[in-house]
């Protein structure tokens, strides 16, 4: 034993003062090398609740980038009106939408009525002349124009299921806009002056890609995963909204030279399942060559929004086996896209996030447990009953909705004491209301400062709809409905039974993922916010910004730090 001991404090001693052996020297990690291409993908009602409740399900697209990815399962769309359209806004300016000026999806127009976010008569949309679409009212600048600033020769593009989500996210000037318009297939618009030809010729060339895919095979949602068959929606609803996944019945491909239709059917049919991502993504694998992606000589910019989730979402809610095989369906897609991506040996960056959460139908929540309620009452219908019975001798409906939560005293000319009155006597009944958490007057809303480095989820309710509020475009009052609150009956047409818009996180709460290859990823569940995802980007590529609202975020979980260049 004694021998054994002395042997091995001899050994021990031989090795403590031997020569080292020649150190083999320490080869660090190559960095990657910078990327030429980044992909920016919303994926449209991807709430960071669905994130957890099928990430361990994931194999494809989705795994590869958790797996190895910088991932953020609570990101933040921090403001209170959480809808598409000020979502999609805040991706890639940095910006909360009281600084893109994207406050909702329609905000009151100087003549009372509703416009659209993205309205835009400067541009024009072939086949919708009443409907003009394009960037103007978008206030910030966005990545895609940081990059061109610092190089004109980088490639803008943006496609996706939604005009308000590409246009958004491609921003003032990109070189090519899509979004799936129906009965017309990818539309786009087309700036004054500019080669009509040149924008038009894409389009022409999409469609008819698509019109010989279904002139050969109609796509159709086959029946689920059976891993999702767990999860049953049926009789909740009574079967009503329990429609046909598949082909519609009436569905036939009459003129196989004009695919798309103008009915409602088949608006359904493609938009509330996994078909408009497919065609999406196979829209943004063609652009890739189309556009010479990652060639251009300066960082490029794919932006992607994919819609089906939030369409799934709205019609069969976000907890049954709709959603699920939706989420089966996006991990594959994006498999496939990305192996597209390594087939181009373009090195690229992937960031994916959401524009907002959301949550299941009314019902089906309520059978779990929470006080979820379907709203009955007319909210317009009993303030204003309430108007017309006080002292204020109103002759006229002066409360009126806008958006989701926001409200109007019209008309616009009420000299400013009248609206006061008129804004204050609608708040204070709103406020004893049992389906009302909290009312605001907007201008109460425009004097809170938002506390600096207060993390998205410590933020009060005023904090949040200051995010959301702008002097010019917000309506006078601001509502947030209880939690769990359903505000939409269910729709006849079979396109809507649950929701988002609200202040709660449920409807703020995103994943936000990056991925490169060789990036040394990690997890933190601290909190982020969409707004961090510019300016992220923009250190990783190096190119300068403005102000923004959000922070570089260091994806490097090593010693590198990809905010310093
Ligand atoms: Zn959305």
């Amino acid at each position: 034993m004694k021998k054994q001991i002395t042997v091995l404090a001899c050994t021990l001693l031989a090795l403590i003062t031997a020569d080292p052996p020649p150190a083999r020297a320490a080869v660090p990690a190559p960095a990657p090398p910078p990327p030429k291409l980044i992909v920016a993908i919303a994926v449209d009602q991807f709430s960071a609740g669905i994130f957890d409740q099928y990430r361990s399900h994931f194999t494809g697209g989705l795994r590869r980038m958790i797996d190895a990815g910088a991932v953020f399962p609570n990101g933040y769309q921090s403001h209170a009106a959480t809808e598409t359209c000020p979502g999609h806004s805040t991706l890639l300016t940095g910006k909360h939408p009281s600084h893109t000026g994207i406050i909702a999806n329609e905000w009151p127009g100087p003549d009372g009525k509703t416009t659209y976010c993205l309205a835009d008569p400067g541009m024009s949309v072939p086949g919708r002349p009443t409907e003009p679409r394009g960037p103007a009212n978008l206030r910030a600048s966005t990545l895609g124009e940081w990059l061109k600033a610092q190089n004109p020769a980088s490639r803008v593009i943006a496609v996706s299921g939604k005009d308000r989500a590409a246009i958004n996210m491609s921003g003032h000037g990109p070189d090519a806009v899509f979004w799936w318009d129906d009965e017309l297939g990818f539309n786009t618009y087309l700036p004054p002056g500019g080669s009509a030809s040149e924008r038009l010729e894409p389009v022409k060339a999409i469609n008819e890609a698509i019109t010989r895919q279904w002139s050969r095979k109609l796509p159709v949602w086959k029946p689920f995963d059976a891993s999702c068959s767990r999860l049953n929606s049926e009789g909740i609803y009574g079967g009503t909204w329990h429609v046909n996944h598949h082909v519609p019945p009436d569905w036939q491909l009459a003129d196989p030279g004009q695919p798309f239709r103008r009915d409602k059917a088949f608006k359904r049919w493609v938009r509330a399942s996994p078909i408009v991502d497919e065609l999406t993504l196979q829209v943004a694998a063609s652009l890739l060559s189309r556009y010479q992606l990652g060639h251009s000589g300066a960082p490029d910019l794919l932006a992607i929004s994919l819609s089906a989730t939030d369409y799934i979402g709205h019609r069969y809610g976000n907890e049954g086996p709709e959603m699920c095989d939706q989420m089966a369906h996006l991990d594959r897609g994006l498999d496939a896209f990305f192996k597209k991506l390594d087939a181009t040996k373009v090195p690229y960056v992937v960031v994916l996030s959401a524009d907002h959460g959301g949550i299941d139908a009314a019902e089906r929540v309520q059978l779990k447990g929470f006080p979820a309620v379907r709203m009955k009452t007319d909210v317009a219908g009993v303030v204003n009953q309430n108007l017309r019975s006080s002292d204020l001798q109103l002759s006229i409906d002066a409360f009126q909705y806008v958006s989701y939560g926001l409200y109007l005293v019209r008309p616009q000319t009420l000299a400013g004491d009248q609206r006061l009155k008129i804004t204050t006597a609608a708040i204070s009944f709103l406020n004893q209301q049992p389906w009302v958490a909290q009312a605001f007057s907007k201008t109460e809303i425009l004097q809170v400062r938002v506390r600096p480095g207060v993390p998205p989820d410590e933020m009060s309710l005023e904090e949040r709809f200051a995010q959301s509020v702008d002097a010019e475009r917000s309506p006078d009052i601001l509502i947030a409905f209880k939690p769990y609150t359903t505000m939409d009956p269910v729709d006849p047409n079979g396109f809507y039974i649950a929701e988002h818009g609200s202040p709660w996180n449920y409807d703020r709460r995103v994943p936000i993922v990056f991925w490169r290859p060789g990036l040394a990823g990690y997890e933190q569940y601290l909190p982020i916010e969409t707004v961090d995802i510019a300016p992220t980007l923009a250190a990783l590529v190096g190119v300068p910004h403005p102000a923004v609202d959000g922070r570089c975020i260091d994806l490097d979980g090593g010693a590198g730090d990809t905010c310093v260049n």
